[in-house]
């Protein structure tokens, strides 16, 4: 199968070619196709087989597909990732996947950095208000990590009313983390019409658990 099999929005298939993937790789050969269709996926794939595009090509094509988000409104699509760097990685290909398309907006939403971490609260500080005028500026796509994400949704920052897709992406390192609590809960508050993307390294009992709870009726793949 080939990108341009797919049907997807001339923008998209524009950036596809501008960053010169000329072939789908196994996971998005496999994965998107079934998230294209609108279907929920269990994807069992590392990082470097390609899973970041598999999931952000059928994300941002859905949301081409919805009514324009206006200032004040929440996202239509939300990802959740493990740490910092993994979603700086993923709305970095966001950025890159959207860019041909006009005034579509992702925010990021991560935990503190390591100088906050050592104790400087004025940059922490500094750090929620940027997210939080950026959240409320309009964005299509959110990618954040967990907790820093329901901060945001507790302050009214940002809201799922609007969210239509979801990815978790490596899971099983979420769970590592101890983020099962955050993911449970944004996961119990999204409107009832939503398609779920569940991307995992390992498959241990907790991952299935965990789709078997919120995903439905899923395409298993795996490479
Ligand atoms: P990932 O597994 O998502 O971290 O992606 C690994 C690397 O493969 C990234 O640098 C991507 O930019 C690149 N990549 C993703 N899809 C393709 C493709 N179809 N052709 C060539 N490179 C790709």
């Amino acid at each position: 199968e080939s990108f341009t099999d797919m049907c997807l929005h001339p923008s998209i298939m524009k950036d596809i070619e501008f960053h010169e993937y000329t072939r789908p790789t196994s996971i998005q050969a496999q994965a998107m196709p079934v998230a294209l269709s609108g279907r929920d996926l269990l994807g069992c794939a590392e990082t470097g087989s390609g899973k970041t595009a598999a999931f952000t090509i059928p994300m941002i094509q859905h949301c081409v597909a919805q009514t324009p988000v206006g200032r004040g409104d929440g996202p239509l699509a939300l990802v959740l990732a493990p740490t910092r760097e993994l979603a700086q990685q993923i709305e970095k290909e966001v950025k890159a996947l959207s860019r041909s398309l006009d005034s579509f907006k992702t925010a990021i939403v991560v935990g503190g950095t390591n100088i906050a971490e050592q104790g400087y609260e004025t940059l922490r500080l500094l750090a929620i208000l940027c997210s939080r005028s950026e959240l409320r500026g309009g964005v299509s796509i959110v990618v954040a990590t967990p907790g820093r994400f329901l901060d945001h949704l507790q302050q009214g920052n940002t809201s799922l009313s609007r969210v239509s897709f979801v990815i978790l992406d490596e899971a099983d390192r979420m769970l590592d983390m101890g983020f099962e609590p955050q993911i449970r809960e944004v996961m119990q508050n999204l409107p009832d019409k939503h398609q779920t993307l569940l991307f995992s390294a390992t498959m241990p009992v907790e991952i299935e658990a965990l789709a078997q709870e919120y995903l439905t009726d899923p395409v298993q793949v795996k490479v």
